[in-house]
């Protein structure tokens, strides 16, 4: 098992989690953070499982692809000898059914079937494949995550796996024969370089650096963190401390994100983390971790 691409946070999760911090979102938005919590959990999940891997197989996580204009997202992709395994990864948790094709919760309220996404997917891969004379048959399962999931009355011949067989799952994927040449890689690094970056998601919101709260979060549970000490900051809610400089990149970085335009100076930084640090505290960490520009009356870092 080789890891050709890595996992990271969606952006759009991280984006969000910056947006909480600092606005009141509306329920509508707080669903719609609590929905890119719960895939990313399911994601990393999966991530777990595909890692213990023994076979010979590189995984590229997190690909966005696009062909004809439209654009597509894969959880996770497996280059074997054989053949390519893209996964789509639920983190559904509850019971659902399956009625002429419609899904159903277990409340009766019909929900959008997954495994349209899933055919779409696959049949955009296969038009990417084609164009690339890539020839190794792909697979597109789905996979569903969560500890607490069921689904009723799966139709026959549906790529659908359930919890409690991954590990079957897995022990198949471990048995392919899988002996890798130049020519996989050469598919993996055509893929990683048209996996497109994107930043759109923060169209979609008002907000300006006035109306927002200031103050810097916590890593690990995204409580309010006060200062602690003179070098330190602390989190009542996690009881985590750490030093003032982390603190504070970690909200230069936030502040980044949500104003990707705004210069950074010392006075916009020191407003930004709710004056936890000092001026100076921060004048000295933006001159060590970050590049000095402009002239005397217009310093800003980045
Ligand atoms: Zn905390």
């Amino acid at each position: 098992m080789m890891i050709v691409k890595p996992r990271s946070p969606a952006p759009q999760l991280t984006f969000m989690e910056c947006l909480n911090n600092h606005l009141d979102l509306s329920l509508k938005e707080k669903q719609y953070l609590e929905n890119l919590r719960k895939g990313e959990v399911g994601e990393r999940a999966w991530e777990k499982q595909l890692n213990t891997l023994s076979a010979e197989v590189l995984i590229l996580y997190d690909l966005t692809l696009e062909i004809n204009h439209t654009l597509f997202q894969i959880d996770a992709l497996c280059i074997f000898q054989n053949e390519i395994i893209a996964f789509e990864v639920k983190n559904y948790q509850g019971e659902f059914h399956i009625k002429n094709n419609l899904w159903y919760s277990s409340s009766l309220n019909e929900i959008k079937n997954p495994l349209l996404q899933v055919r779409r997917n696959e049949s955009l891969l296969r038009q990417i494949a084609k164009r690339h004379k890539i020839r190794l048959p792909i697979k597109y399962p789905l996979i569903f995550v969560h500890p607490e999931f069921m689904l009723y009355e799966i139709p026959p011949n549906e790529n659908i796996i359930l919890i409690p067989q991954i590990r079957r799952f897995i022990e198949t994927l471990n048995k392919k024969p899988s002996i890798l040449n130049k020519s996989h890689h050469q598919i993996a690094e055509m893929l990683i370089s048209m996996n497109i970056q994107r930043d759109d998601y923060s169209l979609k919101f008002n907000y300006c650096f006035e109306g927002m709260r200031k103050g810097i979060w916590c890593n690990k549970c995204n409580g309010k963190i006060v200062r602690w000490g003179k070098s330190n900051l602390f989190c009542e809610q996690c009881q985590t401390e750490e030093s003032i400089a982390t603190g504070v990149l970690r909200s230069i970085q936030n502040l980044k994100i949500l104003f990707p335009s705004q210069k950074i100076s010392t006075a916009l930084v020191h407003e930004w983390c709710g004056e936890l640090a000092s001026k100076i505290t921060i004048q000295r960490i933006l001159k060590r971790d970050l590049n000095k520009m402009g002239g005397s009356k217009n310093i800003y870092y980045v």
